[in-house]
């Protein structure tokens, strides 16, 4: 049965930069449930929004109408060893899915760097990982079940309404409600992580060539410094012996210097701009290197307490090494203090409508700001510099580009307003954030 519950004063997202307040909130038990709360919100003239983990930086996610929680929808529809496919309910949390797909000895392919997002949130905005050879999240989908603006229930997958399916399976929560996701899974898999520092000019120098060598590859980049660390994962088979950090080490880089140390940096440069780059040339040494093997998604994802806002920008990967130095540059001239490491990462060419890597081997770039710091000067400079690049932005993080500059940047930008104007031609799925995006 639906819970509908009174507007809570507000709604806030992890960065604490976005916050609404919806006219109702409403927790479906049941896809007919779930069907029932759009109809209702419909008759009552109120707009309705899915809302995932509230992980996004924009204001993707947020409404004044019925905010929809897919919590009580969570968990494994089906699933099948054989070919990999698992179907789970749209409100299942990343980090639920190993759990949910052991008995299968299944694995997602790829993962981003946390695991708290529910699989329809990620899905929608692109979340994505690394890899040159990998794509994002929604490359992943093989089918979906959808609850659509007037209420109807409809599958849809490459073979049954393709339409619908290439839009919604990366559909910035425009198209409908996702009830259900199959999965294309494969067998479970261990990574072996390699990470060690290196400096920037040979890593920007040497990139590709890793990128061309190992599965997974990213790596941090400390502004102020000529510092970086480098990550590699390899993919092993899952009868591979583990070798996992110790629970020591673990918690000496995972927990105490990347959140408690680092937090305490990020307020010490709050309060001393002047300290960070000093405070950058610590961090950048602190996290030596490392080796170990684990489960996959016990190496893809990190716990992250310190709140930050974040902008991220897909560009063809030959343009990084411009990107990056540009970047440096904006920096110095602006005399601003950063005490967040950028982060670049690769993902293969795609064919996703709204896939930040349509068409494209793409190279991800993403700033970030500590969440008691301004950011808009500074991410503002970063997409000069990413617009023209071709940059597209990461649908779930800061920018402030409106449909008129997004349009040309997306092959299919018509065809994906067209499914949107055939299924919700009353935007019963709309907010201010996709009146932006993709306008009225
Ligand atoms: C600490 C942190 C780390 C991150 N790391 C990465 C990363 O490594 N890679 C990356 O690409 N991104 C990353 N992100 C961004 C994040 O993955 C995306 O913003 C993602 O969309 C958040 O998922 P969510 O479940 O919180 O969705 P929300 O933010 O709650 O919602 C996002 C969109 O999905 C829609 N939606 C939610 N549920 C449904 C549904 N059932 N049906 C239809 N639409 C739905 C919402 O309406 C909204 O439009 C990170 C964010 C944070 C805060």
């Amino acid at each position: 049965m639906t819970v509908v519950s009174p507007p809570a004063t507000s709604w806030v997202n992890w960065g604490r930069n976005q916050r609404w307040t919806p006219a109702a909130v409403a927790t479906p038990a049941s896809v007919d449930d779930l069907a029932a709360t759009v109809l209702d919100a419909a008759d009552r003239g109120l707009r309705v929004k899915p809302i995932g983990a509230g992980h996004s930086f924009t204001s993707i996610a947020a409404t004044d109408g019925v905010q929809i929680s897919l919590d009580a929808l969570s968990g494994v529809v089906s699933a099948d060893a054989a070919s990999g496919l698992v179907t789970l309910r749209g409100g299942t949390r990343l980090r639920d899915i190993p759990r949910l797909l052991a008995p299968y000895r299944l694995a997602m392919t790829n993962l981003g760097d946390i695991d708290s997002q529910s699989i329809s949130g990620a899905i929608s905005t692109g979340t994505h990982g690394t890899g040159a050879s990998f794509g994002g999240l929604a490359t992943q989908v093989h089918g979906l079940t959808l609850v659509l603006a007037d209420g109807s229930v409809v599958d849809c997958s490459p073979s049954e309404e393709p339409e619908l399916f290439e839009a919604a399976r990366l559909g910035l929560g425009a198209i409908g409600v996702i009830a259900a996701v199959t999965l294309q899974c494969e067998p479970a898999f261990l990574l072996h992580a390699v990470e060690r520092p290196m400096p920037l000019g040979a890593m920007l120098e040497e990139f590709d060539d890793h990128c061309g060598a190992h599965d997974h590859v990213e790596f941090y980049w400390f502004p102020h410094t000529t510092g970086t660390l480098y990550k590699q994962n390899n993919r092993l088979p899952g009868h591979s012996e583990r070798q996992p950090l110790s629970r020591g080490r673990a918690w000496w880089d995972d927990e105490f210097l990347s959140n408690t140390v680092f937090a305490w940096a990020c307020e010490l440069g709050r309060a001393a701009p002047r300290a960070i780059p000093p405070l950058a040339a610590v961090s950048a040494r602190a996290l030596g290197a490392r080796e170990y093997t684990d489960h996959s998604p016990a190496v893809f994802t990190t716990q992250r307490r310190v709140r930050f806002r974040e902008s991220e920008w897909s560009i063809p990967r030959a343009a990084l090494r411009e990107a990056i130095r540009s970047i440096e540059n904006v920096i110095d001239q602006r005399g601003w203090r950063i005490s967040f490491p950028i982060e670049v990462r690769v993902a293969a060419a795609d064919d996703l409508w709204m896939s930040t890597a349509h068409g494209r081997d793409s190279a991800y770039i993403a700033v970030h700001q500590y969440h008691r710091t301004p950011y808009e000067d500074y991410f503002r400079a970063v997409q000069d510099i990413m617009v023209g690049l071709d940059g597209r932005p990461h649908w779930g993080k800061m920018h402030y580009l409106d449909a008129s500059a997004l349009a040309g940047r997306y092959p299919r930008y018509t065809d994906f307003l067209a499914v949107r104007e055939r299924v919700d031609p009353a935007r019963r799925f709309g907010n201010a954030y996709l009146e932006q995006v993709l306008g009225s």
